[in-house]
């Protein structure tokens, strides 16, 4: 549903943003495209959408060749950027309701698509909403249902839970899923959601893509590293189990330090601990894409 063939952007002033991109996004696909702040995601989802015309390449998107005819997926692709755009004078209700009259829906049809739209994000009960009493999180569940609104099959998301509240990302997702686009291509630099949601995941870096797989194989890959620091009631009993199960940790007095290689380890061993004293003191870190990347072409994986 959306083909790429060695796609580059350089920009006027000399940097390549994307070079020599070719990839996929299958009919039922879910596609994650994960890299660090300046890889290139921003620049690969503005060519795609026909707003940025690439250097070379080729980018067809429903059968349509959107380098020469970006007006072809207009209302057919629907995007959600990565910064939540607010109207401050119009209210939730009124967005949606805008979108689709310019579709041309009038009268009982155009308030039960909006009234449908609105379940979808979760709005229902803030429909009377001005822009301006929005929380980021519902600002971009609203950019969510324009986009979703008209039924496009095609999604192309940038970030779409950047800047969102933990509770709200689950509902992010909820709509997502609920709108039943044939393909979604997002933009992201949560490998957790990622691996939660794609169904295939392509890491970028300096504009390429350096891998491709199923999400579990590239967070693997990428091995996000979890550290605790705890204290506990009874330090004792925390030494010996660390020991036991072989975990690699430090301890300074009462302060734990311990090194998972993934955050699913660290917090089942978390739990484990609970079990047999209380913590006085509790930090998880997981550490950002951006490191794990890094430590990846460190060791020269990438290449
Ligand atoms: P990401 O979305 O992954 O953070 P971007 O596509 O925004 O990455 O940026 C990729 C690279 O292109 C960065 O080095 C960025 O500074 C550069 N870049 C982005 N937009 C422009 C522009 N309009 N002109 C020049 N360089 C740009």
């Amino acid at each position: 549903m959306i083909e790429v063939v060695d796609l580059t952007k350089v920009y006027p002033n000399g940097t390549r943003a994307n070079a020599g991109l070719s990839f996929a996004v299958h009919e039922g696909e879910v596609v994650g495209v994960i890299g660090p702040n300046g890889a290139g995601k921003t620049t690969l989802i503005r060519q795609l959408l026909g707003l940025l015309k690439p250097t070379s390449g080729r980018i067809r998107i429903l059968d349509c060749d959107v380098v020469s005819h970006p007006h072809m997926i207009k209302g057919r692709v629907g995007y959600v950027p990565q910064a939540p755009g607010f109207y401050p004078s119009l209210t939730v209700e009124e967005v949606i309701s805008f979108v689709l009259s310019l579709k041309g829906l009038r009268g009982a049809a155009l308030r039960e698509r909006v009234m449908e739209t609105l379940t979808l994000i979760g709005l229902e009960q803030s429909a009377r909403l001005f822009g301006y009493q929005l929380s980021y999180g519902m600002a971009k569940l609203v950019l969510l249902g324009m986009a979703i609104c008209q039924n496009p099959p095609v999604l192309i998301l940038d970030e779409p839970t950047a800047m969102v509240d933990i509770e709200r990302k689950e509902r992010v997702w909820q709509a997502i899923t609920a709108a039943r686009a044939r393909a979604v291509l997002l933009a992201s630099h949560d490998i957790h959601e990622v691996r939660e949601h794609c169904t295939r995941v392509y890491l970028m870096l300096g504009g390429k893509f350096i891998a491709e797989g199923p999400p579990h194989e590239i967070a693997a890959l990428t091995r996000l590293s979890t550290v605790i620091t705890l204290v506990a009631e009874n330090p004792q009993r925390v030494e010996e189990m660390l020991v036991k199960s072989g975990d690699m940790f430090s301890r300074k007095g009462e302060v734990f330090e311990i090194i998972f290689p993934e955050l699913g380890m660290a917090l089942a061993r978390l739990e484990q601990i609970r079990q047999v004293t209380a913590l006085r003191y509790i930090y998880v870190e997981a550490p950002s894409l951006e490191k794990a990347v890094k430590a990846l072409l460190w060791e020269g994986r990438a290449q």
